[in-house]
C-alpha cells in the first residue's frame, strides 16, 4: 500500500511497527510517522487501515487547505457582489 507524504511537510511517510505485550499474548502493532517532522497515525494492528488513515489525513489536508483559500478570497467575492448590487441597482445591505 502507497503512503501519500506528510500533510505538514510534504516528507515521507514511513511504516513503523511495535511489539506490543509478552509471549502468547504478544501483538504487532503498527504506526505510520513522517521522517520529516514527526507527524504520526495512532496505532493499530492493522497495517493496511493504518496507511488508510494516515492517507486520509492527508486528504482533510487538502480539504482543509481549501476551505482555508476559500475563507480567504470570501471577503473579495462579498466585495465583488456589494459592487456589482450597486451598478445594478440593487442594494445587499437594506
Ligand atoms: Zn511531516
Amino acid at each position: 500500500m502507497k503512503l501519500q507524504s506528510c500533510p505538514c511537510c510534504r516528507g515521507k511517510a514511513i511504516f513503523a511497527d511495535l511489539i506490543i505485550g509478552k509471549g502468547s499474548r504478544r501483538v504487532k502493532m503498527w504506526q505510520v510517522s513522517c521522517s520529516g517532522c514527526g507527524l504520526s497515525t495512532e496505532m493499530d494492528e492493522d497495517k493496511r487501515y493504518t496507511a488508510t488513515r494516515w492517507n486520509r489525513r492527508q486528504e482533510y489536508a487538502n480539504l482543509k487547505m481549501w476551505v482555508t483559500l476559500l475563507a480567504a478570497l470570501l471577503p473579495v467575492s462579498i466585495i465583488i457582489s456589494l459592487l456589482l448590487g450597486n451598478l445594478m441597482g440593487i442594494s445587499l445591505i437594506s
